[in-house]
């Protein structure tokens, strides 16, 4: 793409409410605009690693055996009241529609899919199945500033599993947790993303949070001292977790466990019979009994994932993308001081998209260098390619990482292999 063409354009200023770094950055840098507090329009650039990060959840799932279905955002009342959480969920919105009807637009979707799946399901013959949706959803949040990190409309990856037994649901919950450590890994968090035992399991004794490490983010975790795994401050009751997780001392004291930030970025939960007994979801077992079927449900919000990423990878000059959700890969830069030299960036730019590479092609001539450099940091395509008078003397192009700062003179004739390694 010619960064000429491009609608949106890189802003110096900083909105005065945008509060959080997220929203700051991908602001300034074109990615999202504010409609209002915790709404958000995804442009070009935003759109472009959303999508990424939502195709690389939809591979992990799809690898999982689950199925991809979409369902309605727009519900009406009569399953909420169902299950008793039309009034107990606080960041329902609740409005009418025509005929006066109360209709609500879906914070989550156990009151669809359960009866959904129901109408597919008789006997242990049909199970197991998951399906998951990528998805808008909506929730009526006290408290907005976090930018991509909590809003009222975000993206969100939920997946229910339906099972026969325990033990089936306790094997895919733990195929689950490698999928979603592979999603952080892929999306260059995986690092800081920490499996947490978390209060709300029905079924278990915890539900598990993915919690991305970082000063802004609104949980507090503590860190085991031993294992790679943190536990919610939020925790039903702490004493007994920590019994649980073995941290209680001979003498009584707790050992001692460092308190860190983090910010949720996904929350997996046996839920057992809770929504299959209020929709009445059964099935037939091997001999002829009716038994509730046990459900697990899956969430993971690729927005706030976006956020997070840019929490944790940014530095004082501008985003970072990891190469599978950059929005483009390469951002070549021409410094052409004439037609001529700029009719040999032109034919790069065609070669290198010809092979299949996504190049973000910075070919506007009214710039100066320092410009467009510091535009290309705000940006945060992972390699940069630069192309002047200099380079073509020497019939290369100038290669500097996003990531590292490093720098390499690149021959002309090896660019696409020296492209393909990056
Ligand atoms: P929180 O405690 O932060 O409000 P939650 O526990 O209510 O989140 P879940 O119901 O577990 O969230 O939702 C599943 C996933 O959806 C979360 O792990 C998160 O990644 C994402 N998510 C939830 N709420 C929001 C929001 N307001 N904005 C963006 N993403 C969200
Ligand atoms: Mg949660």
């Amino acid at each position: 793409m010619r960064q000429s063409a491009l609608f949106t354009k890189v802003s110096r200023n900083i909105d005065k409410d945008e509060v959080s770094l997220n929203a700051q950055l991908l602001t300034r840098a074109g990615y999202v605009e504010k409609l209002m507090a915790g709404v958000y329009s995804f442009l070009p650039l935003g759109l472009r690693v959303l999508t990424k990060i939502e195709g690389i959840v939809r591979q992990e799932m799809d690898a999982l055996g689950a199925q991809e279905i979409v369902m309605p955002a727009l519900q009406p009342k009569d399953p909420w009241e169902q299950t008793g959480r039309w009034d107990t969920v606080d960041i329902l919105f609740k409005f009418k529609g025509a005929g006066d009807r109360d209709m609500t637009l879906g914070p989550t979707h156990e009151e669809v899919v359960t009866p959904l799946v129901g109408k597919q399901i008789q006997s242990y013959r049909d199970l197991p199945i998951a399906v998951y949706q990528i998805q808008t959803k909506f929730r009526n949040e006290a408290r907005a500033k976090s930018g991509l990190l909590r809003g009222r409309e975000f993206r969100m990856k939920d997946m229910y599993s339906f099972h026969t037994s325990q033990n089936d649901l306790d094997a895919f919950y733990d195929r689950v947790v490698d999928a979603y450590k592979r999603v952080f890994q892929r999306c260059g968090v995986g690092e800081s993303t920490l499996l947490t035992a978390a209060s709300g399991g029905m079924f278990s004794k915890f539900s598990h949070e993915f919690q991305t490490l970082t000063e802004s983010g609104e949980d507090i975790v503590y860190l085991h001292p031993d294992e790679p795994l943190g536990i919610n401050r939020e925790l039903m009751e702490l004493p007994d977790i920590i019994k649980e997780l073995n941290l209680v001392q001979p003498d009584g004291t707790y050992r001692p466990m460092e308190e860190r930030k983090a910010i949720e970025v996904g929350n997996i939960f046996k839920l057992g019979t809770r929504f299959s007994d209020a929709f009445k979801l059964a099935f037939v077992d091997e001999s002829g009994q009716k038994q509730s079927v046990i459900m697990g449900c899956y969430g993971l919000g690729p927005t706030r994932l976006m956020g997070a990423v840019v929490e944790t990878l940014s530095d004082e000059s501008g985003l970072k993308w990891p190469k599978e959700i950059a929005p483009f890969t390469l951002h070549l830069i021409s410094l052409a001081k004439n037609a001529e030299e700029q009719e040999k960036a032109e034919r790069i730019y065609a070669s290198l998209t010809a092979s299949g590479f996504q190049v973000l092609f910075d070919d506007r001539m009214d710039l100066r260098a320092g410009e467009k450099f510091a535009e290309s940091d705000l940006l945060g395509v992972p390699d940069r390619l630069v192309v002047s008078s200099k380079t073509l003397a020497q019939e290369s192009v100038e290669h500097k990482s996003r990531f590292t700062g490093a720098t390499s003179l690149i021959p002309l004739g090896g660019l696409e292999a020296a492209a393909s390694n990056m």
